[in-house]
């Protein structure tokens, strides 16, 4: 028997939203709250595995014989089957979690546990995988096991990116730079409240409606055209023209903001910030009024450089670019003026409040 313990972050998303299937550009942050994993082997294939945050009872299964059922445990079992898939053996084990990351607030507590289990299961049977190659394995279990057709970015974060520094990343290559946050910015992240999915819905719809455009413009990722296109985007049916404008000006934009971040340029990262946001409201459609209240009223303080909402959208979390030692202060401010307005109940999620 054997005893690991590890763990992986939460991120929160600076710039780069619904970029990442386009093979595009994202620059996360990894946040405080980690999500934390005991592993004990066992000699025989059985796994259990308990989650402090959803009670009790175990889940279990046989390695090798992983089979969906709906619950948290998918993500798990997606981990075991993505190993041998791979080509990476293990046996069984017992699993402790216990996670700070809020589950489904937009801080990708899917990730940090995609990423935290993998982790002790590198360390518990000697796997021999990088810190990439560990994030594609987390992402290929929840695209392919749990059945969430998402992205890179959050794996990759969990998996690369540390705190006070933003992770610049292309998903193309998977090739990264770690930028230090200037240390005249501080960041706030507030959670409206409205609760997201990502498993179905409006971001699978997005998702295809995007890829059509790209189609359409004859490249098979919308990485592949630039701001010097926008023309022969606006040629396109509109919806789609909406869809394809916003991954390519995102993609400018996350450039651009690498740049602010690196001269120091708060301004200009807080421009970038607002127009990402008026972006995915009004071209990608993917954010929902009580988190564009959250952005106009953090907007309306006097040291927010710029907010917009973070993570897939359609609900969550919005963050704010603040300036430092003002963090804690915006964000009590900004939530109870969105209390006042909305019948969700806020959660500030960044500054750290204990
Ligand atoms: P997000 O990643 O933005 O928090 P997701 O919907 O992608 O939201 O992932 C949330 C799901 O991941 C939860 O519903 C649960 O199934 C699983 N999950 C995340 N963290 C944990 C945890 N600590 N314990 C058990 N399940 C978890
Ligand atoms: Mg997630």
């Amino acid at each position: 028997m054997r005893e690991v313990r590890a763990d992986a972050p939460g991120r929160v998303n600076l710039i780069g939203e619904h970029t990442d299937y386009h093979d595009g550009y994202v620059m996360p942050s990894a946040v405080p709250q980690r999500t934390h994993a005991l592993l004990q082997t066992r000699d025989d294939t059985r796994v259990r595995a308990w989650s402090q945050q959803l009670g009790p009872d175990p889940i279990g299964f046989e390695v090798g014989r992983e089979r969906k059922t709906g619950g948290w445990g998918d993500y798990i079992q997606g981990i075991t089957w993505v190993l041998a898939r791979e080509g990476f053996e293990v046996r069984g084990f017992e699993l402790h979690l216990e996670s700070a990351v809020p589950l489904g607030s937009g801080l990708s507590s899917s990730a940090a546990l995609e990423v935290a289990t993998l982790r002790a299961l590198r360390d518990a049977f000697d796997l021999q995988l990088s810190d990439v190659e560990l994030a594609r394995l987390a992402q290929r279990s929840e695209v392919e096991f749990v059945g969430a057709p998402v992205g890179i970015m959050d794996q990759m974060a969990s998996s690369l990116a540390g705190e006070r520094e933003a992770l610049f990343l292309d998903t193309r290559s998977l090739e990264f730079e770690r930028i230090p946050l200037p240390d005249t910015l501080e960041l706030v992240v507030i959670n409206s409240g409205v609760a997201h999915q990502h498993v179905g819905g409006d971001y699978v719809t997005r998702r295809r409606e995007s890829e059509e455009a790209g189609r359409l413009l004859g490249v098979k990722r919308l990485r592949d055209i630039g701001v010097d296109a926008l023309s022969r985007i606006e040629a396109l049916p509109p919806l789609l023209a909406r869809r394809a404008r916003h991954v390519v000006t995102e993609n400018q934009r996350v450039l651009e903001a690498r740049a602010a971040l690196v001269a120091g340029d708060l301004e200009t990262l807080g421009r970038l910030f607002t127009a990402s946001h008026v972006s995915l409201r009004d071209d990608y459609e993917v954010s929902v009024a009580r988190v564009d209240l959250l952005v106009s009223l953090a907007e309306d303080h006097a040291d927010v450089f710029g907010a917009r909402m973070t993570g897939g959208g359609f609900g969550g979390a919005v963050v704010i670019a603040a300036a430092a030692g003002h963090g804690r202060a915006i964000a009590q401010e900004v939530s109870a003026a969105y209390a006042r307005c909305a019948s969700d109940a806020p959660e500030i999620l960044l500054p750290l409040v204990n």
